[in-house]
């Protein structure tokens, strides 16, 4: 027998090894087997495929061990990877790699680590196994060749995977991963405590140490809310310490005990799904959405900021886990705070797992095991939470589906995970629901054209209304005030007495995204980019924003070797230090990723914002994403022209959703919500248009310019990236690739071109962007020519060393 198997590599086929006679009854398709590739390359790869036909070219290789006892993915999810490899145009073991936790896979570029807290007894140990626990105790981390000589066998993976299994080592996936404990000290109320009557008269009558006090309300805050409460997260988000604590249980108010925890932490509190009632418009709604399901496979969810669209999937969940079945609720990584996985764990409790890229190794696979059997109903994640094993997935919720996030980027697979879904849940007979106050353009060209539902709540929550808008023209400002212009601090002022908290939006971090010297017009600009620096006033560096090198300020210029530089235009960090300096004793704090480091520090700024310890909080997008605060009355988009000007035929749409998404963030629970636009083209439509909250207007005008010039929806667009480290080279093999495509393609075909930052990492790059008929046959046409002439230029003595990078539906 043969198996043709993925290993994570980007390879132009899956190849096929030979299954043993002696393992013929122990592998089956989805499971894990060790194989080599070339002489002494390792993998772990995954059965895609069983077959008795041997191939005909040549004798493969056997298989070297079988590594699961059952499959670790279901044949749902190899047909998924095999659609993707095909759309996306990348190999299947690409998108392996981003399918599968670290901790299953394996490979001869595998660091294996010790991981100290390990509880296993050497009784339970093989004695290939305790030889590499001793040598791990020893040395701390081990390599696969490492443990290969150690083990003195043919086939290793095994014994590895065991010592995976079991605790004692881990897959080191970058420098970063830290293994966490499995026991946690949890803290709980001295049983006398529960009585209410008693806490009442313990908090009534507390006199001293206030510090104390603050530390028992957050741990009775945090308990209510999440359930239960550790130590570690109590001192953290109450910013206490641990004597503060250690009083308290001495007094015996607090009980500390050391738990083992799954590592999911379930808590006990199993949610409470009755929580809110629904509004009368929101019952209509749900109603709406469920019955559009009923005859078309996707429901678009179209309502406004702050109308309770949580409150609606919620209600759909829940259904669904009635009957017993499990559901995906998608969020951008960033939307995926404490503060909404607070929200949802009011409802679903323990039921509800949380995932994204950003977790630890070990919770990830422990998650992976228990969708896997069923065990956990909900999923919340970001977009590489479609890749759990579902077993029987039956709703895919994608809250703000417009989202750009949901298209990954870099590396291959690129893949938008909002269409993946959709194609996903179709297989699966699963329902998705897209929810967003701002629909991309595309969607809601499917909901009019019917193949999508639809379904529009237009009323907030708590007021009813969107918050009033106001436009300042910043061309009209007396010198110097152009970043806060004397409009905006009258009203940040005005908000702040009263008591109210301010949200500022700026696109740009740093300080001014630019020097430029006053005598020549020289712009310093990174040695590796085509990319001008951003000056960065508190680190006192210069910085490119697109490879991350950092350099000391210039003070002369290098062509004219004057001291006389500019800075030009703004970043946050500038916004933040005039707030300071106009508005003495305000307390304002930044939100962008030079202060933000990690979904930690990003969650502990939220809670400061939500505690009301911040009056301004000046951010980019960060501040903008999904976030509630019920007191925020103030928004202000500092600059608006920077999201106006630039070349992209999304520019329209992403500016007026990212503007209407910022206003959403005003006047959430009262009536007193503003926002106040700076612009300096006050007749641009865009701006007109997010001022009356006009999405259809947006969506009228907008659908005339994609028609007219063929763009999406009308078309389908895919980019061809040349690059290399020549720039001849790069355009040249771009013309090259061009000119062997037919004429009907080629005639679909633009460029070459330069992108606006034409060197990235000290390589040019070269554009072809290709515009095709909808018609899946087209599609299939020009991809099945572009593979081939890639292949070709792969082989091409003059292009062979450039690298060429194909995505599908760009962003
Ligand atoms: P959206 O996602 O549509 O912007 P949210 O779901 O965040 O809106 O809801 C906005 C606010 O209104 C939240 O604070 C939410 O808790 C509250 N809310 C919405 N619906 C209800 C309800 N039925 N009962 C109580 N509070 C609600
Ligand atoms: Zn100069
Ligand atoms: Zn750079």
């Amino acid at each position: 027998m043969y198996a043709e198997i993925i290993i994570p590599l980007a390879l132009p086929k899956n190849y096929t090894w030979m299954i043993p006679a002696s393992m013929q009854d122990e592998v089956a398709i989805g499971m894990r087997v060790e194989v080599m590739l070339g002489a002494n390359k390792r993998y772990a790869g995954i059965v895609k495929n069983i077959s008795s036909k041997a191939p005909e070219a040549f004798t493969p290789k056997p298989i070297l061990s079988v590594l699961d006892d059952a499959p670790i993915v279901y044949e749902h999810q190899l047909a998924l990877w095999e659609w993707m490899a095909e759309y996306y145009m990348c190999t299947e073991g690409e998108v392996m790699q981003a399918a599968i936790p670290s901790h299953l896979k394996i490979s001869s570029e595998s660091v294996f680590i010790l991981n100290e807290q390990q509880e296993e007894d050497i009784k339970n140990l093989s004695d290939a196994e305790y030889i590499i626990s001793e040598a791990l105790e020893i040395k701390k981390t081990l390599t696969l060749i490492e443990i290969q000589k150690l083990l003195d066998k043919k086939s290793v993976y095994p014994v590895i995977n065991k010592l995976i299994q079991k605790g004692i080592c881990y897959v080191q996936e970058n420098m970063k991963d830290k293994y966490t404990s499995k026991v946690e000290i949890f803290l709980s109320l001295q049983a006398q405590y529960k009585n209410e009557a008693a806490l009442e008269k313990l908090l009534n009558e507390w006199t001293r140490a206030p510090k104390q006090l603050d530390l028992l309300l957050a741990f009775l805050h945090f308990e209510k809310t999440e359930g239960s409460v550790q130590q570690k997260s109590i001192l953290e988000k109450a910013n206490a310490t641990h004597a503060q604590l250690k009083a308290l249980i001495d007094k015996g108010i607090l009980v500390a005990e050391k738990r083992k925890i799954d590592r999911l932490a379930t808590d006990p509190n199993t949610g409470n799904t009755a929580l809110h009632s629904l509004s009368e418009k929101q019952k209509e709604a749900l109603t709406s959405v469920k019955s559009q399901l009923l005859t078309h496979p996707v429901g678009l969810l179209h309502g406004i900021t702050g109308s309770g669209k949580t409150q609606i999937y919620v209600a759909l969940i829940n259904e669904v886990i009635q009957q017993n079945k499990q559901a995906l609720y998608m969020l951008p990584e960033i939307a995926l705070t404490a503060q909404m996985i607070r929200r949802l764990k009011q409802y679903f409790g323990g039921s509800i797992a949380i995932y994204h890229s950003k977790f630890n190794p070990n919770e990830r696979v422990e998650i992976w095991n228990k969708v896997k059997s069923g065990e956990i109903k909900i999923v919340l994640g970001a977009r590489s939470a479609l890749f759990l094993p579902y077993k029987n997935l039956s709703l895919i919720v994608i809250d703000e589906e417009h989202d750009p996030s949901y298209k990954q980027q870099e590396p291959a697979p690129r893949y938008q995970a909002r269409d993946t879904a959709i194609y996903y849940a179709n297989q699966l007979k699963a329902k998705v629901v897209l929810g967003s106050a701002t629909p991309s353009v595309e969607t809601y060209y499917n909901a009019i054209s019917k193949k999508f539902g639809y379904t529009y709540l237009n009323e907030r929550f708590s007021t009813g209304e969107l918050p009033k808008i106001e436009l300042i023209d910043t061309k009209k400002q007396p010198a110097g005030t152009a970043i806060l212009t004397p409009q905006l601090l009258a009203s940040i002022s005005k908000t702040i007495a009263n008591k109210k908290q301010v949200i500022l939006f700026q696109n740009r971090r740093g300080y001014a995204p630019y020097l430029i010297c006053e005598t020549c017009g020289w712009i310093p600009h990174c040695e590796h980019c085509d990319v001008t620096l951003t000056y960065h006033k508190a680190k006192n560096l210069l910085s490119c924003h697109y490879c991350g090198a950092s350099y000391p300020i210039v003070n002369t210029c290098k062509a004219c070797g004057k001291q006389n530089f500019k800075q030009k235009s703004f970043g946050t960090e500038q916004i933040e230090e005039k707030l300071n300096q106009s508005l003495p004793g305000v307390i304002v704090a930044r939100m962008d990723l030079d202060n933000v480091k990690g979904k930690n520090e990003h969650d502990q700024l939220i809670q400061k914002f939500e505690q009301r310890q911040i009056d301004i909080l000046v951010g980019t997008q960060m501040v903008v994403k999904g976030l509630d605060f019920e007191n925020v009355d103030l928004v202000g988009i500092v600059d608006a022209d920077s999201l106006l000007n630039f070349n992209h035929y999304r520019v329209n749409e992403r500016a007026f959703q990212m503007m209407e998404q910022v206003s959403g963030r005003a006047g959430r629970k009262n009536d007193n919500g503003t926002v106040i636009i700076q612009v300096s083209q006050l007749q641009h439509p865009i701006v007109q248009l997010v001022q009356q909250h006009d999405y259809f207007g947006f969506y009228n005008f907008e659908i005339q310019n994609r028609k007219q010039f063929s763009y999406p929806p009308f078309s389908r667009l895919m980019s061809l990236l040349f690059k290399h480290k020549e720039n001849n080279i790069a355009e040249e093999a771009a013309n090259h690739f061009l000119h062997s495509l037919t004429p009907e393609i080629q005639k679909t075909v633009l460029g070459p071109a330069q992108p606006i930052v034409n060197r990235v990492r000290n390589k040019y790059i070269w554009e072809l962007a290709i515009k095709i008929s909808k018609q899946p046959q087209q599609l299939q046409l020009a991809k099945k020519q572009l593979l081939h002439y890639i292949r070709l230029l792969q082989v091409h003595p003059r292009y062979k060393s450039v690298s060429i990078i194909i995505d599908i539906d760009p962003n």
